[in-house]
């Protein structure tokens, strides 16, 4: 049977002589496994559609669960990504927390809409690396259905103060409630705060028009990317890449 997918190259394999075997993430089925035959050859039509990063419209033969490659649609090859150590970095991280996704499906459209608004973002240099960062982080868990709630001091229900989030409940607590308890909560202020309300709750076509101070994109920062690590309890190494390209952080 022949399908034709939406997808983004989220990993590529040298397979034989030259084959390549794709994890493209997908509109609707999540990331997909696709043999593209002969794609390392010189000339191959399947050439451009098969490089890392590259979105396109795939045709696909699919035949009991398997998926080859039989030609691509070219919408956009992201070059700009790999003209940039620090850029392809960023986006060698954000490919591999999407290959988490469900292997052939359920998908779903706002995942893939979200990978190439950051994508995209990134190779044109609209944001900085951190706003991009951070809003993809946040974004993601809650379409994976672990939104904070931080709409108000889970005790008191007080707003306006700023305040302290428990990784793990992922709800936020006040500076009049919060008891030391240590390990896994963070400081935000309140910029801060309003940054991660607007990012769970804005339309994705804006998901990065917002603005920090520094020292509350620090707090912004630390939250999104600690919150990822925890709910997707796993490490990666394209982020420890990434970070020892950045000058070193000043505490907070
Ligand atoms: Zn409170």
């Amino acid at each position: 049977m022949n399908i034709t997918v939406e997808a983004l190259v989220l990993r590529t394999v040298n397979y034989r002589e030259s084959d390549k075997i794709l994890t493209v993430l997908t509109r609707d089925r999540g990331c997909l496994t696709v043999k593209a035959t002969g794609a390392r050859r010189k000339g191959s039509r399947l050439g451009s559609c098969t490089q890392l990063f590259c979105h396109s419209e795939l045709s696909l033969y699919e035949r009991d669960g398997r998926f080859t490659l039989d030609e691509g649609d070219v919408k956009n090859q992201f070059y700009g990504l790999s003209m940039d150590l620090e850029k392809m970095a960023l986006a060698s991280y954000f490919a591999q927390v999407l290959l988490s996704e469900p292997e052939d499906g359920p998908g779903s459209p706002d995942v893939l809409r979200l990978a190439l608004n950051s994508f995209y973002a990134l190779e044109k240099g609209l944001y900085p690396h951190a706003t991009i960062k951070a809003a993809f982080e946040l974004r993601y868990m809650a379409m994976n259905g672990y939104a904070p709630d931080l709409s108000a001091c889970a005790a008191c229900g007080k707003t306006g103060q700023g305040g302290y989030i428990d990784i793990a409940s992922g709800l936020l607590v006040c500076p009049a409630c919060i008891r030391p308890t240590g390990y896994g909560v963070l400081p935000m202020d309140e910029p801060a705060l309003g940054a991660a309300r607007y990012i769970l709750g804005c339309d994705l076509k804006k998901l990065f028009s917002f603005k920090l101070p520094e020292k509350s994109m620090a707090f912004l920062a630390r939250f999104c990317e600690d919150y990822l690590l925890d709910k997707t309890e796993q490490g990666y190494k394209t982020l420890d890449f990434y970070k020892s390209l950045l000058p070193r952080e000043e505490p907070i």
